[in-house]
């Protein structure tokens, strides 16, 4: 009997890489430089956002009281008696009868409680023709939106364009985050022939290098490509010889059930298993271990099985052990237009294509869900989750990830 757990749940997988992973390594970047990273402590607000009470729009700043009968019919007539703009305020007070031209973000004079938009105005030389009733709400109040001290961003906040925006408008420059991961890719197998290179027949390039390189780049995480690796004991050990400085290495290829799965042996062997198999289809033989010390993630070799296991238990891992405590996809119901089943005991991935039919998605399942199958990844736009043991009709709703 192994003394490892097997055939783990999902969750239990994404926590167990989460745990094997060492603790992150904080560093300061540049707004510019920081997108993509995981924050490593509070963000507060470092000024008032607005930072006066100013306007909404372009119009004048009038007193409520001045303005409340105003309508089409019977225009109230106001002295203008300046000008407050964005960056520039009206330096005196309003008094009764007056009015202050006044523009979108420009402080709001003293005296006035109101605003009224330009398009219902009607300017003649230093007079203002008033066609509705000045409104309060047209004011934006000083720190409305944040104010000095408010938490803006928690530690563990995924720096996506939104939170850039919002950092750089609470006044920081740079920001605490975690340094990206460094992740080293390794694929093994005696038929892996890189591209570019002639194929003989039972040859096959390696597009799990490519395909999760990228995944990794895009997230900011660092990938280190080593070359691939033959599939012989001496052959692995040697390709992880001059590994450096890295944090977890994954693998592709060689941990399932047959003779040449070297990578599941490398770990029984020689190293620790923290787990092996989880409740995943495709992607199923999936594995961790430690080999010298090292977080080692051993992936299926069939591509879409290696993909949807990094998409599913990778990628979640990686940002949780940063502190990200969001969800790491994006999720939509769908209503679905193909048979999805699963198998008892584990929750299926399948490759679909979500499309827009009227007010909501439908989803067609990818004819061929064979694990091999790259073309259906590449043309698809969303993986359909079936839990444990269902079977999903058309006309049914499903919950679908997009890709
Ligand atoms: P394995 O997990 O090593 O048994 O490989 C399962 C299947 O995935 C086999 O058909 C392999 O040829 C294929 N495969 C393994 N590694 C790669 C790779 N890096 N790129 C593309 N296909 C691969
Ligand atoms: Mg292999």
């Amino acid at each position: 009997m192994p003394d490892f757990p097997m055939n783990i749940s999902i969750p239990e997988a994404v926590a167990a890489l989460e745990a094997a992973l060492p603790r992150p390594v904080e560093e300061h970047r540049p707004l510019a430089q920081a997108r993509g990273r995981v924050l490593s402590q509070d963000l507060t607000a470092l000024c008032d956002h607005p930072g006066l009470d100013d306007s909404a729009l372009d119009g004048i700043a009038v007193r409520l009281e001045d303005t409340r009968e105003a309508d089409e019919a019977r225009p109230v007539t106001l002295e203008v008696i300046g000008e407050s703009r964005a960056g520039a305020a009206f330096g005196g007070k309003l008094e009764a009868g007056q009015a202050v031209r006044i523009y979108t973000g420009a402080p709001v004079p003293s005296g006035a409680d109101g605003i009224v938009p330009v398009e219902r105005l009607a300017f003649e030389a230093n007079r203002v023709r008033v066609l509705a009733p000045g409104r309060a709400q047209d004011i934006r109040r000083q720190g409305s939106d944040f104010a000095v001290g408010d938490l803006g961003l928690p530690r563990g906040t995924l720096l996506r364009p939104p939170a850039l925006a919002l950092a750089a408008a609470m006044g920081y420059a740079t920001l605490p985050v975690w340094r990206p991961w460094r992740v080293a890719l390794l694929s093994t197998g005696d038929e892996v022939r890189e591209p570019g290179e002639a194929l003989e027949p039972g040859q096959v390039y390696d597009s799990n290098l490519y395909g999760l390189a990228a995944l990794l780049e895009e997230m900011g995480v660092q990938a280190v490509r080593l070359p691939h690796a033959l599939d012989t004991p001496e052959a692995l050990t040697a390709a992880l010889g001059p590994l450096g400085e890295v944090d977890l290495l994954l693998t592709s290829g060689g941990v399932s059930m047959g003779r040449y799965d070297l990578v599941r042996d490398l770990l029984i062997d020689q190293g620790q298993v923290d787990f092996w198999k989880v409740r995943i289809r495709p992607g199923g033989p999936a594995i961790l271990g430690r080999w010298r010390d090292l977080p080692v993630f051993g992936l299926p070799g069939n591509p879409v099985s290696a993909l949807v296991v990094f998409e599913v238990i990778v990628r979640p891992a990686l940002l949780r052990a940063q502190g990200h405590t969001g969800e790491p996809h994006r999720f939509t119901q769908a209503v679905s237009r193909s048979h999805f089943r699963s198998v008892e005991g584990k929750t299926a991935f399948w490759r679909a294509l979500l499309s827009r039919e009227g007010e909501s998605f439908a989803a067609y399942a990818y004819h061929n869900q064979l694990s091999s199958g790259l073309r259906g990844l590449a043309t698809s736009n969303a993986l359909v989750v079936v839990e444990p043991g269902l079977e999903v009709r058309p006309g049914d709703t499903v919950q679908a990830m997009w890709l």
